[in-house]
């Protein structure tokens, strides 16, 4: 379908929903568990009966054809609390690698699993970074053999969102280690396997809500049927890498899906500080007035109103190509996620400027976005990954070309002849004129109104 920024009923209820919940149930319990540093048990509970915490729910909004329901939900959640957003949507995150990858019969076991039941709360994670490198997906080490009828896991991860406390964690490991990235593959790794242990439990500058650690695997031995897809499908995609088959990685062309759902979230963060500072100021006295009157204030919030809705079209743009299967040809996901991501940090240091030393201590909420907002910049790809990924198609004819040069666009021949803008009308419109400054006054009145539309 095509690209529309018309919210549908359906989209404003979400984000009515969506916001009261941020509002009424996120928000108040935001600075406890920043604090506690502990998984907000009660709050997905809260989420999952508000129905915002299970598979189905998901796989709605990545159906809705416009692309806006995920963004649109997100968005909100986050302007609640980053820490707490991240909870409720990791278990999202394994979700699509186990749709992307899994079979049926394994979609239909294991996502029940990643979410469980309102009362009977599971966590689920995505585990792929290591010690020795994020970005370089290439340099995995953690490995993957084949023993009898089972797998045998042996490494380490980092960083792992929900790590060691998840029912159910997807872990990317190296089959083949010739292969790079095309030699890798996802494993399901249910709580309590042996030889899966979480090292520690890391200690972090923001996103405190969000529980994350590090985990080791060793000799860890799962069944052959928690292989992520069938054996067959995994030896027919490392003949075809080792045959030197080319084609672009599946799971890369997946990130370039997820970032502007990862942009979403980076300007939930920045609409909060944002908006705060905006508040902030218009009540804020020095000098005898609003501190928001003075040009050095206000310039740099116009700014930040600019840039956040710069973002947030171009996270949309991208989540709609992703819905439509339109090819990303310009890294138009790793474009909004960067806007989105720096922009967010933009926004919450100039929300602690404007809010002076206020700012600066946790008596208001700005310090904890500034800490939470920088995690943008730095997971699901850095910044520097982001303009790899754009740098490298800039050699490109076509990402040389704006893409609504490259959409389809209108089928129809009418519209493509008779359309506005067009050769038929600018001539027809030319002659009218012509005609009407002959004729009596009423039909010039009438001309000059044809001309002049929306007046
Ligand atoms: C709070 C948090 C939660 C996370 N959650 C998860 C999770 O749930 N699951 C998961 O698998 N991972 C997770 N991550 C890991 C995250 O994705 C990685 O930290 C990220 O990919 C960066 O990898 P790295 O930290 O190893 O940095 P490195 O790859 O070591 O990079 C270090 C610096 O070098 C730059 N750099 C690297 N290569 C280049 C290059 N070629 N050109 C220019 N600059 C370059 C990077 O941009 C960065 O600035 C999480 C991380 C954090 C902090």
């Amino acid at each position: 379908m095509a690209f529309t920024l018309e919210l549908t009923p359906a989209h404003h209820e979400l984000v009515r929903r969506a916001h009261t919940f941020a509002e009424e149930v996120i928000r108040p319990a935001a600075p406890k568990y920043d604090e506690l540093q502990e998984c907000p048990w009660d709050i997905v509970d809260a989420a999952a009966r508000e129905g915002f915490y299970n598979a189905l729910f998901y796989a709605d909004l990545i159906a809705d054809p416009t692309g806006l329901s995920l963004p649109l939900f997100l968005e909100e959640i986050f302007w609640g609390c980053a820490g707490i957003g991240l909870t409720v949507v990791l278990p999202a995150l394994a979700l699509s690698a186990l749709n992307q990858a899994g079979t049926p019969e394994q979609i239909a076991t294991w996502a029940p699993e990643m979410f469980g039941t309102p009362g009977d709360i599971k966590l689920a994670a995505l585990a792929v970074s290591e010690p020795q490198g994020g970005s370089d997906v290439s340099n995995l080490q953690t490995r993957a053999v084949k023993d009898g009828d089972d797998w045998v896991l042996n490494g380490t991860k980092i960083w792992i969102g929900n790590g060691g406390i998840a029912d159910v964690t997807v872990v990317n490991a190296v089959v083949d280690p010739d292969l790079g990235t095309k030699g890798q593959a996802m494993f399901l790794v249910p709580k309590g396997t042996p030889g899966m242990d979480q090292v520690r439990r890391l200690d972090k500058l923001g996103h405190r809500a969000s529980h994350t650690a590090e985990l080791s695997f060793t000799d860890c031995r799962i069944p052959g049927d928690q292989l992520l897809g069938s054996e067959d499908k995994l030896n027919h995609k490392l003949d075809k890498a080792r045959r030197g088959d080319s084609t672009r990685s599946a799971a890369l062309g997946a990130f370039e899906q997820t970032r502007p759902m990862v942009a979403a979230m980076a300007l939930g963060v920045a609409r909060a500080a944002f908006e705060y500072a905006c508040d902030y100021a218009s009540r804020r006295e020095a000098f005898g007035g609003p501190i928001i009157e003075n040009q050095g204030v206000a310039f740099p919030l116009a700014d930040l109103a600019a840039d956040i809705d710069a973002a947030r079209l171009l996270a949309w743009r991208a989540s709609w190509m992703a819905a439509n299967g339109v090819p990303f040809h310009c890294g138009e996901g790793s474009m909004s996620k960067l806007k989105a991501s720096e922009v967010a940090v933009r926004a919450a240091e100039q929300a602690i400027q404007t809010c002076g030393g206020w700012g600066y201590v946790s008596d208001l909420p700005v310090e904890k976005w500034y800490r939470d907002a920088k995690l943008y910049t730095i997971f699901e790809g850095t910044s520097e990954i982001q303009r790899m990924v754009i740098g490298r198609t800039l050699a490109t004819e076509a990402s040389q070309t704006p893409q609504h040069h490259l959409l389809p666009g209108d089928h129809g021949g009418l519209s493509r002849k008779f359309g506005h803008g067009s050769l038929a009308r600018a001539r027809a419109g030319e002659a009218f004129l012509k005609l009407a400054q002959k004729a009596p006054h009423r039909l010039l009145e009438l001309g000059g109104r044809l001309a002049s539309p929306g007046r």
